[in-house]
């Protein structure tokens, strides 16, 4: 007898982590306002139109069903809440936590040196305005309470404590402000808020032990785990190996070494570079063996990187790769990371950006129609 049951349709999401490069007319007017040559009214002007421009962009040239503002007015993934502080509470200094790219250049995080450690600027500023412009959902990343707990970390860098603030007085002001970044984002209506947390991988990098990298899962727990269950729905977490002016911080590291920890982060979407790895089938096989039956698993099929665009076909097979040892059910796509996470880097312009996001969703669908059908 042949079944009357229809098998149900299984829809592959596919979203992108989030920055997309600045335009030079807004990379320009941010220059000219830190010199004076022009107010804080003209620099808002412009900022509106470019994220008018990309929201508008990544809607009709690459037909993404989610969307985000570009990180078009972030001063970077990593700085955003405390920029505007960095003069009045900050210092830049040889004990200040610094990530090294493979090329050599380096990133600084500044030095917390007066207490308390509070926000200026909380992420859903941001996804407010996105949100006016498009009746598509639209995510938002924030960073994490770990990378951000390297502004104050008088035991890991040897530098000087800050008298009447204790580190444990430090960690849960940031663990209140985290919590408040993200609820404010679900607040506003995020279709998911992401986590960025590159310095997973890097951690291995700076204590082999992993002690740091447990240090870094306990510190974002505590912020999530005052998330509720459906609440944790609509929080994921983005690893890479950093991408930053065409190169990467921790691609050496091995991968398998800190996946089994990133699947303890009490959240349910995993933005996980995939693509540039080396041995995809190793990694795949770990987040198999690790993954948990509530968790969604976005697999990295772009390589912001690489300036060659990727064929829907490649990207296709990829899924297909993928989905032998992920659930099609548990599986979703993305790019193994933001195409300008820093707002200067402009090392890939706007419209490759765009050709490769394309690819990835007509890829996507290819692959979504054969494991509907197969
Ligand atoms: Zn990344």
């Amino acid at each position: 007898m042949v079944s009357s049951v229809t098998r149900q349709w299984i829809s592959i999401p596919s979203e992108l982590i989030g920055s997309i490069p600045r335009t030079s007319e807004l990379l320009e007017a941010r220059i000219r306002y830190e010199s004076d040559l022009i107010t804080i009214e003209d620099l808002h002007k412009i900022e509106k139109k470019a994220v008018e421009q990309t929201v508008i962009e990544l809607d009709q040239l690459t037909g993404s069903m989610v969307l985000t503002d570009g990180e078009q007015t972030k001063p970077s993934f990593l700085t955003y809440p405390i920029y505007d502080l960095v003069f009045e509470r900050y210092t830049f200094d040889e004990q200040c936590f610094q990530i090294k790219f493979t090329d050599g250049h380096v990133r600084t995080l500044p030095r917390l040196i007066k207490a308390p450690f509070k926000y200026a600027t909380y992420a859903y500023k941001y996804l407010e305005v996105a949100k006016r412009l498009t009746n598509k959902p639209v995510k938002q990343a924030v960073i994490t309470a770990s990378a951000l707990s390297m502004v104050y970390a008088p035991h890991l860098l040897n530098s000087g404590h800050i008298d009447n603030y204790s580190h444990e007085e430090f960690l849960k002001d940031l663990t209140d402000e985290c919590e408040r970044d993200i609820r404010l984002c679900l607040e506003y209506g995020a279709h998911v808020v992401q986590l960025d947390f590159t310095e997973a991988r890097l951690s291995l990098k700076v204590d082999p032990s992993g002690r740091l990298l447990k240090d870094f899962i306990a510190i974002n727990n505590r912020v999530l785990d005052r998330f509720n269950a459906n609440e944790q729905k609509k929080i994921g977490v983005h690893v890479c190996p950093g991408g930053d002016l065409d190169c990467c911080h921790s691609s050496d590291i091995d991968y398998t070494l800190m996946l089994p920890d990133l699947f303890q982060l009490n959240l349910t979407n995993f933005y996980l570079q995939l693509s540039s790895e080396k041995n995809r089938i190793k990694v795949l096989k770990c987040i198999q063996k690790h993954m948990k039956p509530n968790h969604r698993i976005f697999v990295g099929v772009i390589d912001p990187i690489n300036p060659t665009i990727e064929s829907a076909e490649m990207i296709r097979d990829q899924i297909l790769e993928a989905a032998q040892f992920i659930p099609v059910e548990q599986l979703g796509t993305t790019d193994d990371c933001g195409f300008s996470p820093f707002a200067d880097d402009i090392s890939t312009s706007k419209e490759l950006c765009y050709e490769k996001i394309k690819a990835r969703i007509q890829g996507t669908k290819m692959a979504e129609q054969i494991l509907n059908t197969q």
